[in-house]
């Protein structure tokens, strides 16, 4: 998730800023760079060509000394210049080239050898011919002869320049002493973000205050010699408002905040983005007291030599090592404070932890209900909203989602409230965005009777079992009308929001996500394509049943599958432990498979009739999804 920060100034920096003084105008450059570097280079080598033919000898024929004296013996030749031994001179009518050549010549030069000895100046004067003795080449104007000569030194010494001037943009200096003119301070114009807006995470606005404390009265800090955090770092999935945090933060204590992406300092030219780093720092000093917020830190951050990167002195690393100098660097009486998101705390290279830089961890985590609440109300503050909207309920049904979700699904609802020419967005627009959010766009896309069939078996064989689990997530909604990538889609959410997960409440849930195959499997004997996701979701869980969550007596209780955020390298078991878990997950599944198949088979009455519902309406809510598969709801919670 990205916040909609202020685009970046110019294109050298890779940095936004907000509340900061306006940057200087943008440093003259050369026009149209690479392209107009190609361009001169062109221009230079056309002119010198030009230069060449005008003033030159362009058009003249060399000929041997053998031809140049029987054209003279014909009496063929009206004048030529001579200097040294060389000749160059017109004739007076022209003549088929020598050796066999194409054409005709006219002009042409000769040399002649210095062993001859035939009297030319006499066969000259007999012939009337008029004789010159200018030297051959400096027919060319002195000033012509200067600037062909002088071309590509101009060329080279304006490509210096060019390449110059660059180096200097990325290393914030100018060897020129261009000073940039004394930056004016404006008022803010628009509001800044502040803790105002934001919500559902309030332990850690809490911890964050004193930051804020800080920026705005350092001085009362640093009498006491109290030493501020340098670095803050922020961990926790997308979209849980870090970004947002960080702004908060700046804005509450009103400093500038300069913000700018990890990867945006990496993906410039090798060797660039240390200089980059270095430059937004002593850009933020000078405004100090000022925030500068680094997101994707972990893109930057990772453990060295671990997997990913290749070792060495990489363009990451030397960006990084830039950033912790830069932290080591400055006093924190300077005021310059960095806050950090990663969504990826554990691969973050323990010395980007280290006291004196990011020492403060902050985890950032999805909303609870009653934050969730908070999120909408906040986002829906410009919303109009119909009397029947009710946030409390929206929150209730949206457990797991972000701060970035809920602005959206509010967003979703606003767009489809226009759509229907309504003033007010309604409780019916919201929950229709959510679904459009939850189980994706409407696809139009026109199924064969006997495919939406096989649909709405399918997907009433996820519902029903997920109605037979005790404790299992209740049934919201079932359709078979196709949405996104998949043809139908059953959506369960939880009744509170979960913690954690008990071994039923997993099992539960593979059950429930083979009651697609298994209804296939007892209605058509066959199943089909359309599983692949669901098998995708049930290995992962039973491999982390058997693997992560040491739910597997034959395994035991450890870790012995690394969770995907630490990719390959992360942990290492024996290959019998490895050859374990993969039984384990087989076993489990299988047995999971068995009592799909044995439940649906039991209650095949009850497949039949939400299937019957299903092919009728297309979409189901809770209570019609319950009604028509005969389960009451309340009995079964009550069993829970
Ligand atoms: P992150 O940086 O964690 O990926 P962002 O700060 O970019 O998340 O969040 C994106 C948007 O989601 C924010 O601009 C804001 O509109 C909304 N948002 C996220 N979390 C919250 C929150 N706790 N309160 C209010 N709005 C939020
Ligand atoms: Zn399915």
């Amino acid at each position: 998730m990205t916040t909609p920060v202020p685009p970046r100034q110019t294109p050298d920096q890779p940095w936004r800023s907000e509340g900061a003084p306006p940057p200087p105008p943008p440093r003259r450059k050369m026009p149209g760079g690479l392209a107009g570097l190609v361009l001169t280079a062109l221009a230079v080598f056309l002119i010198s060509d030009a230069l060449l033919s005008f003033f030159g000898n362009g058009g003249s024929t060399t000929v041997s000394y053998t031809e140049f004296n029987s054209q003279l013996g014909k009496g063929n030749i009206t004048k030529i210049y001579s200097k040294g031994d060389a000749i160059e001179g017109s004739l007076k009518a022209a003549a088929p080239k020598p050796d066999g050549g194409k054409g005709t010549y006219k002009d042409f030069t000769t040399q002649r050898p210095t062993f001859v000895n035939d009297n030319l100046w006499t066969t000259l004067q007999q012939q009337n011919v008029e004789v010159t003795a200018e030297p051959v080449v400096q027919q060319r104007s002195f000033l012509a002869n200067l600037l062909i000569s002088l071309a590509p030194m101009l060329l080279l010494i304006f490509v210096w320049v060019l390449i110059a001037r660059r180096m200097s943009g990325g290393l914030g200096g100018s060897p020129l002493g261009r000073k940039a003119p004394p930056k004016p301070v404006v008022p803010e114009e628009g509001k800044r973000t502040t803790f105002a807006d934001v919500a559902g995470i309030d332990e850690v606005e809490a911890e964050l205050t004193e930051v804020v404390d800080f920026l705005k009265r350092p001085q009362v800090y640093r009498k006491l010699g109290a030493k501020m955090p340098r670095g803050v770092l922020l961990a926790g999935p997308p979209g849980t408002g870090k970004t947002l945090l960080a702004r908060a933060v700046a804005g509450e204590a009103d400093v500038p905040f300069f913000s700018a992406s990890a990867s945006e300092f990496i993906e410039m030219i090798v060797g660039v983005g240390a200089s980059r780093v270095r430059e937004l720092f002593a850009e933020a000093r000078k405004v100090a007291p000022a925030i500068i917020f680094i997101d994707e830190i972990d893109t930057i951050g990772r453990q060295r030599g671990g997997g990913g990167g290749m070792g060495g002195h990489d363009e990451r690393e030397q960006t990084l090592n830039q950033i912790l100098t830069e932290m080591d660097g400055f006093s924190g009486s300077e005021g310059v404070i960095v806050i950090a998101a990663t969504n990826r705390a554990e691969i973050l290279d323990p010395a980007l932890l280290r006291p004196g830089r990011f020492d403060r961890r902050i985890t950032v985590s999805p909303p609870d209900r009653d934050g969730r609440q908070a999120i909408l109300q906040i986002h829906t503050r410009t919303v109009p909203l119909g009397k029947d909207a009710d946030l409390g309920q929206l929150a209730k049904v949206t457990p797991g989602m972000t701060g970035a979700d809920l602005a959206n699904l509010v967003n979703e609802a606003a767009l489809l409230a226009v759509k229907r020419e309504q003033d007010a967005v309604g409780q019916e627009d919201l929950s229709d965005a959510l679904e459009k959010v939850q189980l994706g766009a409407v696809r139009p896309l026109v199924m064969p009777q006997s495919e939406r069939e096989r649909t709405a078996y399918h997907e009433s064989g996820h519902a029903l079992l997920g109605m037979l689990q005790p404790g299992a997530d209740p049934v919201r909604k079932i359709t078979i009308v196709p949405r996104g990538r998949a043809l139908g889609v059953t959506l369960s959410t939880p009744d509170t929001d979960r913690y954690s997960y008990t071994e039923p409440y997993l099992r539960g849930r593979i059950i429930g996500a083979l009651g697609g195959m298994a209804a296939e499997q007892v209605v058509y004997g066959v199943i089909t394509t359309g599983a692949e996701s669901d098998l995708e979701q049930v290995t992962n869980i039973a491999r982390s049943m058997a693997g992560r969550w040491g739910m597997s007596e034959r395994v035991g209780r450890l870790t012995a599958v690394p969770n995907d955020t630490q990719g390959a390298y992360g942990l290492s078991a024996a290959p019998t432990t490895l050859d374990a878990v993969d039984e384990e997950t087989r076993r489990i599944v299988a047995e999971c498979y068995e009592d799909a198949v044995r439940l649906l088979t039991e209650h095949r009455d009850r497949l039949d009739a939400l299937t019957a519902a299903l092919l009728e309406a297309e979409t189901l809510d809770e209570e019609a999804a319950y009604r028509a598969a005969g389960i009451s709801r309340q009995a079964l919670s009550a069993t829970t």
